[in-house]
């Protein structure tokens, strides 16, 4: 049970964790930080937050949770806010997207990696932005992963932990370096394709009607283009390693598709094809309940 939980960043993430612990009765009081009163108003008008205070370093005095969920360029900022506000019993954590550019700006805001702090990721969203778009089943039977140091107190790690999974979520533990480079291929690699694909095509389509005949392929491919462009800049840019690796790891199979596509090599396409919908497959219905 949390007894004042803060969120500094009460968006889509933040917003819906206050709305799913609200409801699961995991929590007392939750006081809300951003820079903008208007959209802190906003949360206390929809029910989301009780009250906020737009200083950071005010917000998260006496509260025992804190969860950051900010977008990834202003995490540095923001702790370097908080650092020395927090309560004595305060565990923080956050919400950000790459893990080791937040756990790199922490130690660079704070001096040391503290033992208070659990680096964590839900898995969990939508294209939408800002806490008029939270929901409190976000987080049900999603996944969380939590990213502790060798610094994190376990009883810190415990307490997210449970937090996460009063709302309803599973909750994985990895290294830092392993999450970035799952979420690169599974998160970044896909987002960045989508926004690429579109992009490419609004060229075109200046030229063209193209838009007119797209259908529901496009629609479902390009969904997350709808994303926000500041949040994907920041994870472009905090994953950038990882990224590249998955970038031009797909280039060269890109390449291999052209080459097939241009040599009319049939059988290389039937069999990239079959691969990928074997695997989408299963993916998309590990039960195979809608097969025949
Ligand atoms: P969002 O809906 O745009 O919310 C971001 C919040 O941060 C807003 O309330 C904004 O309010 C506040 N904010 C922005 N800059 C700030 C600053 N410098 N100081 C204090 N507050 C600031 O974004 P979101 O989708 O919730 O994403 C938040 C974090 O979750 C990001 O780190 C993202 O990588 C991660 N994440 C996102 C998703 C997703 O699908 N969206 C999924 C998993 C994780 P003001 O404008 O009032 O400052």
């Amino acid at each position: 049970m949390i007894k004042r939980l803060c969120i500094i960043g009460v968006g889509l993430i933040g917003g819906s964790l206050a709305r799913a612990l609200r409801e699961a009765g995991h929590v007392d009081e939750i006081v809300g930080s951003s820079r903008r009163a208007e959209h802190l108003q906003e949360a206390v008008d929809l029910g989301v937050i009780d009250r906020f205070d737009i200083d950071p370093a005010r917000a998260v005095e006496g509260a025992d949770m804190v969860f950051v969920s900010v977008p990834l360029g202003a995490m540095g900022q923001v702790f370097k806010s908080i650092s020395n506000s927090l309560a004595p019993d305060a565990v923080v954590t956050d919400g950000g997207s790459a893990k080791a550019s937040v756990v790199r700006d922490v130690s660079a805001a704070v001096g040391l990696t503290p033992d208070w702090f659990v680096p964590g990721h839900p898995i969990a969203g939508t294209e939408r932005s800002g806490v008029a778009a939270s929901f409190a089943t976000l987080y049900k039977d999603r996944r969380v992963i939590l990213t502790p140091l060798e610094q994190t107190k376990p009883e810190a790690t415990g307490r997210v932990r449970a937090m996460w999974e009063a709302v309803g979520a599973q909750v994985n533990e990895m290294s830092v370096t392993h999450h970035d480079e799952v979420l690169a291929a599974t998160s970044h690699l896909p987002h960045v394709l989508a926004f690429s694909l579109v992009e490419s095509l609004a060229r075109l389509a200046e030229q063209r009607e193209i838009f007119e005949y797209a259908a529901g392929g496009f629609r479902d491919f390009t969904r997350i283009a709808s994303s926000d462009p500041t949040m994907w800049r920041d994870i472009c840019l905090a994953n950038r390693d990882a990224l590249l690796v998955m970038l031009d790891r797909f280039s060269v199979d890109m390449d291999a598709l052209r080459t097939a596509v241009d040599a009319r090599d049939d059988e290389t396409l039937l069999r990239i094809f079959s691969e990928a919908k074997a695997v989408r497959d299963v993916f998309a219905d590990p039960a195979g309940t809608t097969k025949d």
